[in-house]
């Protein structure tokens, strides 16, 4: 399979998006759902602040700075906000299909376009790939009608488990898993939103999936890439100094 045209045809795309895109209905073939949320969790016996950390898909800073924590200590009974992904898409996303050996890397992209969602790429990318979608997930940034700002969409690739076709070379879609953030960041920032749900995708897949074995890059830092993307305003340091 040739790697897809989207990152170099920008112009086209968004004329197809123009003038196609707006007239699709929803297939409901992806799941979109809201990334953040705040439970609460009562404390049990043998819990750590680490293990509930991990169980939720956060870093242990995180949630002491979300429960005001100056120490780790914990207690039987206390009750711990938890900011994150919701347990429905943590169901989704952690099915149990998942492949967890198989994914090397996680790669962050910008769509290059101000506008759309999984369902505005996916018609764009089938006309030159079999599966679709490139990318296994998709974080919006509320320029459909359908979609709201840092929403995740989970393409039915991350669904099937199969590889990606969002960079060039078969080896490194064969084991990368793909999201997308959509804007040009290359003349606008993403918003808080977006970062947001990224974040949290991001440690879900990366801690609780894969136990910290993937590296979490951005597209421009796969070799032979020649892409800028994500994009010069995307905080690229930030995110892979915080996965690392
Ligand atoms: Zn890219």
């Amino acid at each position: 399979m040739r790697q897809v045209v989207m990152e170099y045809n920008r112009r086209q795309f968004g004329r197809v998006f123009g003038t196609v895109v707006g007239g699709f209905a929803l297939a409901g073939w992806s799941e979109s759902l809201i990334a953040s949320t705040t439970e609460s969790y009562l404390v049990r016996k043998g819990d750590t602040l680490w293990s509930i950390a991990n169980k939720f898909g956060l870093g242990v800073r995180d949630l002491k700075s979300q429960n005001g924590l100056s120490s780790s200590v914990i207690h039987v009974g206390q009750r711990l906000r938890i900011p994150g992904l919701t347990s429905t898409i943590r169901r989704n996303i952690g099915h149990p299909g998942v492949k967890r050996s198989k994914w090397k890397r996680i790669i962050v992209h910008h769509s290059g376009t101000a506008v759309g969602d999984a369902k505005s790429f996916h018609n764009f990318h089938k006309r030159k790939m079999e599966n679709g979608l490139a990318y296994h997930f998709v974080i919006c940034n509320g320029s459909t009608k359908t979609t709201r700002d840092g929403q995740i969409e989970v393409g039915p690739r991350w669904k099937r488990q199969i590889q990606g076709g969002h960079v060039r070379g078969l080896k490194y879609n064969a084991n990368s898993v793909g999201i997308c953030l959509v804007g040009n960041f290359e003349k606008t920032r993403p918003t808080a939103k977006q970062l947001d749900a990224l974040n949290k995708l991001t440690q879900y897949l990366h801690v609780n999936l894969f136990s910290k074995r993937t590296t979490v890059i951005g597209h421009k830092d796969l070799q032979g890439q020649k892409t800028v993307c994500p994009g010069k305003y995307f905080p690229l340091k930030a995110y892979r100094s915080r996965f690392a």
